[in-house]
C-alpha cells in the first residue's frame, strides 16, 4: 500500500486505487487516493516546516542534500527495478542513466546553492546586492515517463533554495516518489520539508495548484493539463513553470554521416518513444532518402522489443492501455489518410499486451495531425526536403518548439540553421547530452520558463536587490 508523505508521516485515504505493471498488468499495489482534504493536509505541513528550513544555514542544506543523494545510491538497485515495474522503461537505463542522475540532481543543487552568487555592483556609490529568498511551499507535478528524474529536477532545486515541497506524482507511476520519502527521512531532512500526496491530477493536483499557501507550481506534463493548472494557479497569480510536450524535429543533410544520422534516428524510439524531447519527425534531404530509409530500415529491424528488465531489450511496453489506444489512434488514422509504414503500423501481436511496434511513417502531409501533434509513442514521421530554407521552414510548423536535433557535416549550416530554430535545445551529431548547468526547457506551447543552474533558483526564489547607501552609518568617521 502506498500512503501519502505528510509532515514526515505516512498518512491514508478512505479510497485508494491500483497501480499496475505495464509490462505484465500485474497489480502492483494499492495507492491511497487523495482529494482536497490531502491537499490542504500537506499544504499546512509544508508552510508549516518552512520558517525554520528557509533559515537553515546553506551548508547544512547542502549536507542533507548530499545525504539524500548517498542514500539513493545506496538503494539505487531497489529504484531502478520498482521504476521499471511501475512504468516500463527499460530497467539497463535505470540502473546507469537514470538513477545516478537522480542521485546527482541533488549533489548539483547541493553544490551550486554554496556557490550561488551575485556579483555586487556599484550605482553612484550605492552598492547593489542581489539575494535569492526562498519563496515558500512549493507544488511540483510530474508525469510518469521518467517519474524520479523529472520530479528530483525541481525537489532538488527547490529544497536547496529553502523553499518546502508538496510532490505530486503521477498516478500511473507513484512507487519512486514513495521510495524518496523514506530516503529524504533518513538523510535527515526535517519533517514537512517534502511532502508526498498520491491520486489523479483534477482531485488533487488542482486544489494544491489553487492553494493560497502555494507559492510556486512546476509542472511537467501534457499541455491540456497545463492549461488547467495554468487556469488554477490564475487565482492567486501564483508563478509557474511549464515543461511540456514536444513534437521535435530531426534535421538530416546531404551531407551529414549518415551512420550517424541513422543512429540518431533510431535512437528516438527510446523509452518507447514516451520522451518529451524525442525527435519523432525526421527530416531528410530529398537525395539521400532512399538510401537513409534503406538503412534506417537495417537497423530499426535490429531492436529487440520485449520485457524491459530484460538487460537484452531495446524497446518495452507503452505505460497504458489509454496510451496505447491513443498511439494506434494516431497510426491508423494516418494509414486511413494515405500514410505509408515503412515498419511497424500497429501493436505488437506476438507479444500482446502494452507493445507497440516501432513505425516509420512516410507519405504525411505537414498539416496532418500524425505531424502536428505529439503521439508519445515510438512512432516516426519522415519527410524530405530539397532546400536548407525549406528544411527549416517544416522543422518550425508545429504548435512546439522544446528541442532540435542536426545531422551535418557543415559547420557553417549548422551555425545558420541552429539560429533559425525555435527551440529550447538543439543537438548537433548528436541527442539528449544534458548537463544541469544549461537551461532546459520550450518555446512555444512546449513550456514556460527554464529548469537547470541559475535558472531554478531564480524560479524557486523571491529575487532581492538590496541597495545600500554610502552615508548615513552611525559608526561613520
Ligand atoms: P499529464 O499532463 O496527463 O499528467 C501530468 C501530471 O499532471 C500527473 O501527475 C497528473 O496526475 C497531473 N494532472 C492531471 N490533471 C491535472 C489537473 N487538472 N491539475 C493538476 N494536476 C493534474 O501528462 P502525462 O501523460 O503524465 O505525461 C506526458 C506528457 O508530459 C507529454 O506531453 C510529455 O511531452 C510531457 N513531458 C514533458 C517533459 C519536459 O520536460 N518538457 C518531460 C516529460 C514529459
Amino acid at each position: 500500500m502506498i500512503e501519502h508523505w505528510i509532515g514526515g508521516e505516512r498518512v491514508r485515504s478512505a479510497e485508494t486505487f491500483t497501480d499496475v505493471s505495464p509490462i505484465d498488468g500485474r497489480v502492483l499495489t494499492e495507492v491511497a487516493r487523495g482529494g482536497a482534504t490531502e491537499a490542504e493536509h500537506a499544504v499546512t505541513a509544508a508552510k508549516k516546516a518552512f520558517p525554520a528550513w528557509a533559515r537553515t544555514a546553506k551548508a547544512e542544506r547542502a549536507e542533507i542534500l548530499h545525504a539524500i543523494a548517498d542514500g539513493v545510491e545506496k538503494r539505487l538497485e531497489e529504484l531502478a527495478i520498482t521504476e521499471t515495474e511501475d512504468n516500463g522503461a527499460l530497467l539497463r537505463s535505470h540502473r546507469r542513466g537514470v538513477m545516478p542522475r537522480v542521485a546527482h540532481n541533488f549533489r548539483f543543487f547541493a553544490d551550486w546553492l554554496v556557490q550561488l552568487e551575485h556579483k555586487d555592483f556599484d550605482t553612484r556609490g550605492h552598492t547593489n546586492h542581489v539575494s535569492w529568498d526562498p519563496a515558500g511551499p512549493c507544488a511540483l507535478i510530474t508525469p510518469w515517463n521518467a517519474p524520479l528524474m523529472l520530479a528530483t529536477w525541481k525537489i532538488a532545486p527547490a529544497l536547496a533554495a529553502g523553499n518546502t515541497v508538496v510532490l505530486k506524482p503521477a498516478e500511473w507511476s507513484p512507487r519512486t516518489a514513495a521510495l524518496l520519502a523514506g530516503i529524504t527521512a533518513d538523510a535527515g531532512l526535517p519533517d514537512g520539508v517534502f511532502n508526498v500526496v498520491h491520486g489523479y491530477g483534477p482531485e488533487i493536483g488542482e486544489p494544491l495548484v489553487a492553494h493560497p499557501d502555494i507559492r510556486r507550481v512546476s509542472f511537467t506534463g501534457s499541455v491540456p493539463t497545463a492549461r488547467r493548472i495554468a487556469a488554477a494557479a490564475a487565482a492567486n497569480l501564483t508563478p509557474l513553470s511549464l515543461e511540456l510536450g514536444g513534437k521535435s524535429p530531426l534535421l538530416i543533410f546531404a551531407d551529414a554521416d549518415l551512420d550517424l544520422a541513422v543512429d540518431l534516428a533510431v535512437e528516438q524510439y527510446d523509452n518507447a518513444g514516451q520522451v518529451c524531447l524525442a525527435a519523432t519527425r525526421v527530416l531528410v534531404e530529398d537525395s539521400i532518402a532512399g538510401e537513409f530509409t534503406e538503412r534506417f530500415i537495417a537497423k530499426a529491424s535490429g531492436l529487440t522489443q520485449g520485457d524491459p528488465r530484460d538487460e537484452a531489450t531495446d524497446i518495452g511496453p507503452n505505460i497504458h492501455e489509454r496510451q496505447l489506444a491513443k498511439i494506434d489512434g494516431y497510426v491508423q488514422r494516418a494509414l486511413g489518410s494515405g500514410a505509408t509504414a515503412v515498419i511497424g503500423g500497429g501493436p505488437n501481436e506476438d507479444l500482446g499486451g502494452l507493445y507497440y511496434r516501432p513505425t516509420l511513417l512516410t507519405n504525411v502531409a505537414q498539416d496532418s495531425e500524425i505531424v502536428q501533434e505529439e503521439v508519445f509513442g515510438p512512432v516516426l514521421t519522415l519527410q524530405t526536403f530539397k532546400t536548407e530554407d525549406e528544411a527549416v521552414a517544416m522543422a518550425n510548423d508545429t504548435p512546439y518548439g522544446l528541442a532540435a536535433t542536426l545531422a551535418t557535416g557543415d559547420r557553417d549550416r549548422a551555425d545558420r540553421v541552429t539560429k533559425q530554430l525555435v527551440a529550447g535545445t538543439v543537438w548537433v551529431n548528436c541527442f539528449f547530452v544534458r548537463d544541469l548547468r544549461a537551461p532546459f526547457g520550450g518555446a512555444r506551447q512546449s513550456g514556460i520558463g527554464r529548469e537547470g543552474g541559475t535558472w531554478s533558483f531564480d524560479f524557486y526564489c523571491d529575487l532581492k536587490n538590496t541597495v545600500t547607501a554610502p552615508k548615513g552609518w552611525n559608526d561613520r568617521g
